[in-house]
């Protein structure tokens, strides 16, 4: 299984419908982007994704930190 937002392929099982397995949610170990097995193609498919919302993992260093974090005051 890939990533659908950021490619990945470090996903884990978060949960499961209690009953008759009606649904999985997996959880991304990379981006945390989380989605059920339910949810359309352009959720839970890396090529229908919307582009504009993917993350390359690359860049998270670069992110800013929100909200930002002030220096100490003297
Ligand atoms: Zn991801």
């Amino acid at each position: 299984m890939i990533c659908p937002r950021c490619d990945s392929k470090n996903i884990e099982l978060l949960t499961k419908a209690p009953v008759d397995d009606a649904w999985e949610v997996f959880i991304c170990e990379t981006c945390y982007f989380s989605w059920r097995s339910t949810e359309g193609e352009n959720i839970t498919n890396p090529e229908k994704y919307d582009q504009r919302f993917k993350l390359n993992p690359a860049n998270f260093e670069k992110l800013d930190k929100i909200p930002p974090i002030p220096d100490f005051k003297k």
